[in-house]
């Protein structure tokens, strides 16, 4: 592992019970996150993307301590977070803030702007009032919004500009882990640029790292140095951005590229026809995950789950096709 790596996941397994009660074992289990390793450097922003249900926002929830995982260890600059108890984790809350998808919800409505973003300053920083005022107007203003903001509702505002108090609330603790969970999904496609720019933007300012999660390719692609692509709750796919658009290796990613809309339908990548849905993470297919939706599939694919191996330069695939003398869809 790179000496500069800020957050290392390790085999990370989330497994969600399904029924049962007080007294009986669980019928099921909901495989969300099945064995997911990966690292992001400091100041790097690595994306994961998949289709609802792929597990990547459960991922997010596990990096940030919300969710504590079945198996596998979770590391922040060097230390081993994943079993640390409520108290023991505060002080590194500090280090790793998330920003939610929905800027309605995720702020609360009874409180105004200067006490939703000097929240995470009260709990973890005991500087005076007057401070943590200073703090909140120069953190609003980096986010594009005004001194006389501190004195309103969230209902006086739009969907971006309660985006953009989200984002003013993760940074006023000088973090360097951000989780962006859809930042941009819930937002009009109109403020959805404003609101990516000004995230790459305080990326470089502050020299932040983020697990940047969405389930649309193209805004991934633009926002993040490395991506990894999910698909029922392992990573399928991971490589460079800028790879990924020329080389990606797996049919899941190139059925997602195919699908990304581009201002030249020339140079469109060739579509992977994709059929059915996403299988239930109940009951996910034996072998390779991706089999029964492959129009490349082969007998091993059924049987053989294929495992993350190299092909390029940070550039790594879980498929049989990858595995052997060549690959060509
Ligand atoms: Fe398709 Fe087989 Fe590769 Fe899975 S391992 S993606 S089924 S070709």
């Amino acid at each position: 592992m790179p000496e500069h790596t800020l957050l290392e996941v390790t085999d990370l397994v989330k497994h969600f019970p399904v029924g049962g009660g007080l007294l009986s074992k669980p019928t099921s289990w909901v495989k969300a996150v099945d064995g997911v390793s990966f690292h992001v450097a400091k100041g790097e922003s690595f994306g994961l993307v998949g289709e609802s249900g792929c597990g990547k926002t459960t991922l997010g929830r596990l990096v940030m301590r919300l969710l504590d995982p079945t198996a596998g260890t979770v590391k922040l600059d060097g230390k081993d977070i994943t079993h640390l108890s409520r108290s023991a984790l505060r002080p590194l809350r500090q280090q790793m803030q998330i920003i939610f998808q929905d800027p309605f919800s995720s702020l609360d409505p009874r409180m105004k702007v200067e006490a939703i973003v000097t929240e995470p300053l009260r709990a973890y920083d005991r500087i005076p009032r007057g401070q943590r005022r200073e703090k909140a107007v120069a953190l609003l203003e980096k986010v594009g919004l005004r001194a006389g903001d501190m004195d309103k509702y969230p209902h006086e505002f739009s969907g971006g500009q309660r985006q953009r108090i989200g984002i003013a609330r993760s940074l006023c603790v000088r973090p360097k882990l951000i989780v962006a969970d859809e930042p941009v999904s819930a937002l009009d496609v109109s403020i959805q640029a404003q609101v990516i720019n000004l995230l790459d933007d305080l990326r470089v300012e502050f020299g932040l790292s983020y697990v940047f999660i969405s389930h649309d390719l193209s805004v991934v692609e633009y926002m993040c140095d490395r991506i990894a692509v999910m698909y029922l709750g392992g990573i399928v796919e991971t490589a460079p951005a800028d790879v990924f658009s020329v080389n990606s290796r797996h049919p899941y990613t190139r059925a997602l590229l195919a699908a990304v809309p581009l201002p030249d339908p020339q140079g469109q990548v060739p579509p992977a026809p994709l059929d059915g849905d996403v299988p239930s993470p109940i009951d996910p297919p034996a072998g390779c995950a991706f089999h029964t939706r492959c129009p490349y599939v082969h007998e091993r694919c059924r049987i053989e789950r294929p495992v993350l191996a190299k092909t390029g330069e940070r550039h790594w695939v879980a498929c049989w096709l990858n595995a052997g003398a060549g690959f060509s869809v």
